[in-house]
């Protein structure tokens, strides 16, 4: 099924993602993990594509196992750095002939010697061109704090607009940890008249140095009743565990209250973190 169509049923989803075998797991691992979180029965998951290229087929061969082997819909991520036009055919060729209906379309992140290789020059390019390849549903990436390349929050929601009008049929939003900069964001995005369907990105932190890539890569903001559940369960992993999860636990519950019917949370391939959020709030999903 279509995410557009699924997001049309006016109930609440709950949905994960999942990242393909790093350096040191093999595919094996990783896919019995995708096993155990397809088990919460989400409306779907998703899986992330390496910018690097490495692990291309990996991303390919996870997202066609959910759907035909778990039985789950799935979103595959693709990225216009490091794919050819040519290279893209072929993996949207092969995802279709496993029935995987959605793509996340993104840019990736540009490599130290630059942009000039890239077919696709903006994640806009790529939309356009996955929908003239077949009758997938595409979505793609927004930046509820603005995206670290551009100056201004205006500017990247215009082309955020411009990346819409080319055909994406969702949204997933970059982490953040405070639920008012999503909010005012929802806000913004009405007003420039953006009216696709926006799914709230959750990461749950489940030990301290996360929190180190997260402000490093992300620039996020982070609130200091956040920074206090770091500070005071940050050395103790069990106790940051349980506290990560309450945390975005606490951050759901609020976005679900204040009508943000759609939830995608970044597990880390950690099926215990996935099945903690989905337990707590089981009666919220009826
Ligand atoms: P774009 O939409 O192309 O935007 C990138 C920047 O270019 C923005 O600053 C935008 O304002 C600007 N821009 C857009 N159009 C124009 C234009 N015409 N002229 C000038 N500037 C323009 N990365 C991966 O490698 N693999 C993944 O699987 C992955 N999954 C992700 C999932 C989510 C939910 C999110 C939020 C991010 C993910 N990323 C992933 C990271 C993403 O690839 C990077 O953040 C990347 O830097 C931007 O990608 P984008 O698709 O948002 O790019």
């Amino acid at each position: 099924m279509k995410i557009s169509e699924m997001l049309s049923k006016g109930k609440v989803t709950l949905t994960y993602e999942v990242f393909p075998p790093r350096k040191g797991d093999t595919y094996e691992a990783v896919a019995e993990k995708a096993r155990q979180i397809a088990l919460l029965a989400p409306p779907f998951m998703s899986v992330t594509y390496g910018a690097g290229g490495g692990t291309s087929d990996y991303s390919v061969s996870l997202a066609s196992d959910i759907k035909s082997r778990l039985g789950v819909e799935s979103l595959a991520h693709l990225t216009c750095v490091s794919t050819t036009r040519s290279r893209m055919a072929e993996l949207l060729r092969s995802l279709g002939e496993h029935g995987v209906e959605n793509i996340l379309a993104l840019r990736g992140d540009i490599p130290p010697e630059g942009r000039s290789v890239f077919d696709y020059p903006y994640a806009a390019d790529l939309v356009r061109d996955i929908k003239a390849q077949g009758d997938f549903c595409v979505g793609g990436a927004c930046y509820p704090e603005g995206h670290p390349d551009t100056g201004s929050k205006a500017e990247d929601i215009r082309h955020l607009k411009e990346k819409v009008d080319a055909g994406c049929e969702f949204l997933i939003t970059q982490m953040f940890f405070d639920n008012s900069i999503f909010y005012n964001f929802l806000y913004r995005l009405r007003e420039a008249g953006i009216d696709v369907p926006v799914l709230a990105g959750i990461m749950p932190v489940t030990n301290a140095r996360q929190v180190k890539r997260i402000t490093q890569l992300s620039g996020n903001f982070l609130p200091e009743k956040f920074k206090a559940v770091v500070d005071r369960f940050g050395s103790d992993p069990e106790a940051m565990r349980q506290a990560g999860v309450a945390y975005a636990t606490g951050q759901i519950i609020d976005l679900i209250a204040n009508g943000v019917d759609h939830i995608h949370v970044f597990t880390m391939n950690r099926p215990d973190v996935a099945a903690g959020i989905h337990d707590s709030l089981s009666a919220l999903l009826k």
